[in-house]
């Protein structure tokens, strides 16, 4: 079975297509490396193109036989999001339009999609489960919750299935340490505590320190790489034997505070990790913790790495094997 991932050379993607080439699946990555990195990928089918370009991703379409699709490309940063919503709309919502209509055309109609916590805004309570009001508080929230309801009305007009995964914080790296976290500018918790435990940085700044949480600072879920992209392949085989669209969560069901993932880092690194407190960063909600438990009881979801020390240790093995990324 061929499988297309869009945007297979970014973070979560480029894990992602590691899992299905273990499990023998012919993998066939789009990517137009804005943010993805050419080296992650070493052995599948790679096009370099844009997705929003039909010419392009229809050729891909009539390259090759391809039963299924992972859609990863999209802009993704929240703070970036508040600041260029122009940005995140046009690439993330013509993305998918485009993704789609190429995909009816050909005949495609099974779509794995690569949404977000961001989805729900700002909880009222938690876990999360998926019936939770969606309100978010950013565009790129927005962005993909758009697009989630174009898939449902893609399954009803055009008989696309989809399952939308809705991850809360990815984090942590392949066991196999030569693919993990690389954002150019980065701007995610855990490589920027890691980068300053490297001493690329001076000192972590902790956005926000007034929340009403019980230390003042975020609280997020963190989820290892790896049992997302497990999940994915959970929903690909779900799809492929004829189950009807859904959307699911994925986190660990376990909040930690941002000083909390600073406490953990540092047992991790053996050394304290410089601080800085300030300001909020807009967009942001106070606290997102998951309940995972619609997968993991459909799906027979199960995640490996659960626990956040374990999680941060994969990233730190990554970060100083890599200090500078992907690049040499
Ligand atoms: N955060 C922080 N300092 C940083 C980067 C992030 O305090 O330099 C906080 C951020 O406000 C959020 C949490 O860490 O509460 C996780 O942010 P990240 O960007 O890693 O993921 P997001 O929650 O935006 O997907």
């Amino acid at each position: 079975m061929s499988v297309l991932v869009t945007g297979g050379a970014g973070y979560i993607g480029s894990h992602t297509v590691r899992a299905l080439e273990k499990r023998g699946y012919e993998v066939i990555v789009v990517d137009n490396l804005s943010k993805g990195h050419r080296s992650s990928v070493n052995k599948s089918v790679f096009y370099e193109g844009d997705i929003r370009d039909k010419d392009f991703l229809g050729g891909v379409f009539s390259k090759h036989k391809i039963t299924a699709v992972i859609h990863f490309a999209a802009l993704s940063l929240v703070g970036e999001s508040v600041k260029r919503p122009d940005l995140y709309f046009s690439a993330n919502l013509q993305g998918a339009l485009s993704l789609l209509d190429v995909m009816n055309k050909h005949d495609v109609d099974q779509l794995v999609f690569s949404s977000t916590a961001a989805v729900y805004g700002e909880p009222s309570v938690g876990p999360l489960l998926e019936e939770h009001p969606k309100v978010p508080t950013n565009p790129y929230g927005e962005s993909k919750l758009f697009i989630e309801k174009i898939l449902h009305r893609h399954d009803q007009a055009f008989g696309i299935r989809s399952i939308s995964l809705r991850y809360f914080n990815a984090a942590g790296a392949d066991l196999a340490g030569d693919i993990g976290e690389d954002h150019r500018p980065e701007t995610h918790l855990i490589p920027l505590i890691l980068q300053t435990a490297l001493e690329q940085r001076r000192e972590i700044q902790i956005f926000g320190t007034d929340y009403p949480t019980d230390d003042g600072t975020c609280i997020r879920d963190y989820i290892h790489v790896n049992d997302l992209s497990d999940a994915h392949i959970l929903a690909l085989e779900a799809l492929a034997s004829g189950a009807s669209s859904n959307a699911y969560n994925l986190g660990n069901g376990k909040g930690f505070s941002v000083r909390e993932v600073i406490a953990t880092a540092e047992k991790v690194v053996g050394r304290s990790i410089p601080t800085q407190e300030a300001p909020r960063r807009a967009g942001d909600p106070a606290i997102l913790v998951a309940s995972s438990e619609r997968i993991q009881s459909e799906l027979n979801w199960e995640p490996k790495l659960a626990d956040l020390k374990s999680i941060i240790e994969t990233a730190w093995v990554w970060h100083k094997s890599h200090p500078h990324g992907f690049r040499k």
